[in-house]
């Protein structure tokens, strides 16, 4: 087992310089270990499953970049083909033909009519969110408590990721007529849902909910839920629109529709894509029906556009990305999180320590005390906090890199090969025994 010393001096001299010229030290809250404590790492290089700091140590990576590195790092195939498109030039502002293709892959893969490319999962669900009003002419959103689509005004009440771990419900900011626009209810919870629709159901434009919520933790949706949303949205001429931005490409090769919306008969009429699409570039996209797609500028009255929106290099990445993500990739990553998920399980019972393990297919996280399944973000936020921070940080100093909070989702690749996972292995009894 390869151990991380204490001392990380590279990384707290990093730390102390970024602190002095951006908020925190870090451009995303939650990379600060605000919720953990000690230093965050300033990370030098990725290869496969592995990521190492400018110290020099190396760690297994359970976060992949939360999400995107479905691959891995590295991964030869996808820096040949950015390589290849860089030399290229990096922008043009003009359409170009590689944007189109995995326009087409992203169309061919899911139930979408039409998609229109963005930079981040952001713009994705805020442009959404603008069709969907446009669409409707109404105003209302509907969302749920601890689901995340990304730091857009409306859509910030109750949200999980970094909101849930730093403990805030909502942020200084956002207009309360911006918040009054939108209804944030339990997830899980059909009489709630029921109950709006009932009392705002002609005002409500649409109802939007990640897939299969994996930012206040991994919380599936209880099954025919989904089919449940698009069946009360379309009753009442509301849009249903599917956060697939985490669960999009990553828990198959169409996302969370892929795995249960053909099953359960529940299709989206927009949604909403980011992370593996990207291929570890900042490419997202939305998309949905087509008589709804048609509302979007220049078709359209409905004004959406971005410099840098297609940008040949993202979709470069994003389209090798997407044609070596077959389905042995998929089994790969399944196989792996299946192994990691249940050996901390049994690590940590065998330790003693009380736990709750839920997945969604290879996404999957732990939540620490004696919990109920967990199907909604107010038990989430029940959850042993202080149990999760000393197991995080003993598995950090084993060398293993988990996400720095208790609200979020861990994630392999298809490059966690058997070196990396015993890793993983060797170090849970220990962690295990310090959560205790
Ligand atoms: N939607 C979901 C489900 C997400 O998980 C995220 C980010 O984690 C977003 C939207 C926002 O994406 P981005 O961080 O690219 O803006």
């Amino acid at each position: 087992m390869s151990a991380v010393p204490a001392d990380v001096p590279g990384s707290q001299a990093w730390f102390d310089r970024a602190r002095g010229v951006t908020p925190g030290g870090v451009n995303s809250p939650v990379r600060a270990f605000a919720a953990v404590g000690g230093t965050p790492r300033f990370m030098a290089s990725g290869a496969g499953a592995w990521l190492t700091d400018v110290d020099g140590n190396s760690y297994v990576d359970l976060v992949c970049s939360w999400g995107p590195m479905l691959l891995g790092h590295a991964h030869p195939e996808v820096i040949e083909a950015v390589t290849r498109a860089i030399a290229r030039g990096t922008s043009y502002g003009t359409p170009t033909t590689t944007e189109v293709e995995l326009a087409a892959e992203i169309v061919g893969r899911t139930p979408i009519d039409k998609v229109r490319l963005v930079s981040s999962g952001t713009e994705a669900t805020m442009s959404a969110i603008r069709l969907a009003r446009g669409f409707t002419g109404r105003d209302l959103v509907v969302k749920f408590a601890g689901c995340y689509h990304g730091h857009v005004d409306s859509l910030l009440a109750s949200a999980g990721s970094g909101l849930a771990t730093l403990g805030v419900s909502s942020t200084p900011g956002v207009p309360a007529s911006a918040a009054a626009q939108t209804i944030v209810l339990p997830y899980n919870d059909r009489a709630a849902v029921e109950a709006a629709f009932a009392e705002h159901g002609d005002a409500i434009a649409c109802l939007i909910t990640e897939a299969s919520p994996g930012n206040m933790g991994v919380v599936p949706p209880e099954p025919g839920f989904n089919a449940f949303l698009a069946e009360i949205c379309h009753r009442h001429g509301a849009l249903f629109v599917s956060d697939e931005v985490m669960t999009g490409f990553r828990v198959s090769r169409s996302g969370q529709w892929g795995t249960d919306g053909a099953v359960e008969g529940w299709t989206p009429d927009l949604m909403t894509f980011g992370k593996v699409m990207g291929g570890g570039f900042p490419a997202a996209a939305f998309g949905g029906r087509s008589d709804v797609m048609a509302l979007l500028s220049p078709e359209g009255p409905v004004y959406q556009a971005g410099t840098l929106s297609g940008n040949p290099v993202a979709t470069a990445a994003g389209l090798a990305t997407l044609r070596l993500a077959d389905e042995s990739v998929y089994a790969q990553v399944d196989d792996v999180a299946a192994t990691i998920s249940k050996e901390s399980s049994a690590a940590l019972t065998e330790a003693g320590v009380p736990h709750v393990l839920q997945s969604n297919g290879n996404m999957f996280s732990i939540f620490f005390g004696d919990l109920p399944p967990v199907r909604d973000y107010a038990t989430a936020q029940t959850q042993d906090v202080a149990g999760f921070k000393a197991f995080f940080h003993a598995m950090l100093d084993a060398g293993v890199y988990l996400p720095p909070s208790a609200y979020e989702a861990w994630f392999v690749s298809s490059a966690h090969d058997d070196r990396a996972v015993q890793q993983v292995l060797d170090a849970l009894p220990a962690a295990a025994t310090a959560a205790a």
